[in-house]
């Protein structure tokens, strides 16, 4: 299964194997990287899924992908090693809610939210493709909370990996921010720049634009654009439709998105031949996928606080994806609509283009006040706490969902102890901390602040390498 870049207009475009793509994370020409042809799981293949763990799930559905990287039984080991320290049997449970109703828990991993899923296999990936090549890499981070924490815990003491977080400083939890600074391994970096998630991102894409840095330093990036995560993400949409009866059953998903990269994933297994009749977007009140999707116009506007944190984002860059399948695959297009999307914050997007993708996705804005009244409303008719985020799906799958009977499942990407303050404000206590979080608390942290400009940032990522290599 070759790559290929959604900006490349060759005719035919490059073709890249898997490693290129996890090496570089964005293609060279800014685009990225998606697989020429989808693997198929047709109805035999999802059959054969009934009953297995969710590790042999995954290697099934995830080798494919990897372009013959390492033969079979090798990724199968790997898979299973990485989902071994997860706290829950079944990895990622479903609990059901109400009669058409369940939550797909994605917290079971070491930072308690969904991007351990992803990223516990990401890193060891990385570190074997790096080893076998005689390589070392530096891992580049840009995070709005969740990313930089499980790219730290997926990364810390690998020998060939140097790893680098940027977040937004006074804009992630207490919680999220000890996750990464008290991490006390020596190849972990964290900086807090005074600005946005959307300007630590652009940090690290000038980082990556800067060939002689990022040569220098063998930059790599693990951000939700890389292909792995997303390959890793569809697992679970796989795993979660066959328990709950695929390929016979159809099955929706409310995915709480931020960066588009997990209900990409979800549109990925769709894609393949898992039967999702409905995926809903769940935006908080950074909502520039709902209003695209309700007015067909994608324009930025700030980023504005809320308490549902990993979605304060405006750019969905995953979303550079679906453009490019509903361009028609045609890389010089989506290169010109994304160059002006940059340049003056809207991107060029035909009518059809517009009403193919309201035929794939439903959208739905949740702000604060629905997020607390949709946690309050599930613990008081079930008794289970949500976290903001989980709280965001619910009710957006409440509002938009269209067939009372479709069973409905949707993504509980953090556990709720990690946002306290937001459950306690909508049902007036605080979650129980599970033991790896209240251990935090006890940890000194190491952090260093800098201010929103490439120069500064640079300089201190590379004597901060420099200083690493010489210890
Ligand atoms: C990252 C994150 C999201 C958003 O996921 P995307 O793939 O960026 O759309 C939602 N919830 C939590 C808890 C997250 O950490």
């Amino acid at each position: 299964m070759p790559y290929i870049s959604t900006r490349d207009g060759g005719a035919p475009p490059e073709r890249l194997p898997f490693e290129a793509t996890l090496l570089r994370g964005l293609a060279r020409d800014g685009g990225l990287f998606v697989p020429e042809q989808w693997p198929r799981l047709d109805r035999a293949a999802l059959t054969a899924l009934r009953g297995l763990s969710y590790a042999e799930i995954a290697a099934a559905v995830t080798y494919p992908f990897l372009d013959g990287l390492m033969p079979a039984d090798d990724w199968r080991r790997m898979v299973a090693e990485a989902y071994r320290g997860f706290t829950h049997r079944a990895v990622a449970p479903l609990k059901q809610l109400a009669p058409a109703l369940w939550l797909l828990e994605l917290f079971h991993g070491p930072t308690l939210a969904f991007k351990d899923y992803a990223l516990q296999l990401v890193g060891p990936l990385l570190e074997a493709v790096l080893a076998r090549r005689g390589e070392h890499a530096t891992v580049v981070v840009a995070t709005s909370g969740d990313t930089g924490s499980a790219a730290i815990e997926a990364c810390r003491d690998l020998g060939a990996i140097e790893i680098v977080v940027l977040f937004p400083h006074g804009r992630i939890s207490e919680v999220q921010r000890r996750q990464m600074t008290t991490v006390a391994s020596s190849n972990v970096h964290t900086i807090a720049i005074e600005g946005t998630f959307d300007d630590c991102q652009d940090l690290v894409k000038q980082m990556f634009a800067d060939e002689q840095f990022r040569a220098g330093l063998g930059l790599t990036g693990v951000n939700s654009i890389n292909w792995a995560r997303v390959m890793a993400q569809v697992v679970y949409y796989v795993a979660a439709a066959v328990a709950l009866g695929a390929p016979e059953r159809e099955v929706g998903f409310a995915v709480p998105t931020g960066n588009f990269g997990n209900v990409y994933a979800a549109h990925v297994a769709r894609r393949m031949g898992v039967p999702i009749a409905e995926l809903i977007i769940a935006t908080n009140r950074n909502d520039i996928l709902a209003r695209f999707f309700a007015t067909g116009r994608m324009s930025i506007a700030a980023v504005e606080p809320s308490l549902s944190p990993s979605m304060d984002i405006q750019v969905a860059s995953n979303f550079e994806r679906l453009y490019f399948e509903l361009a028609g695959r045609d890389g010089a297009a989506v290169a010109g609509a994304f160059s002006t999307f940059r340049a003056n914050g809207t991107l060029p997007a035909e009518p059809r283009l517009w009403r193919e993708a309201q035929t794939l996705f439903a959208a739905h804005r949740v702000d604060d006040g629905q997020t607390r009244a949709a946690i309050a409303h599930t613990y008081a008719m079930t008794g289970e706490l949500v976290d903001p985020h989980t709280a965001v799906a619910l009710a957006a799958a409440e509002a938009c969902r269209s067939a009372r009977d479709l069973p409905i499942v949707a993504l509980a990407t953090a556990h709720p102890a990690k946002f306290p303050e937001a459950v306690e404000s909508a049902v007036g206590f605080e979650p129980e901390p599970p033991p790896r979080l209240a251990a935090l608390f006890e940890r000194p942290e190491r952090v260093t602040v800098l201010p929103n400009d490439i120069a500064a940032v640079e300089r201190f990522v590379a004597d901060r390498l420099r200083a690493e290599q010489e210890a």
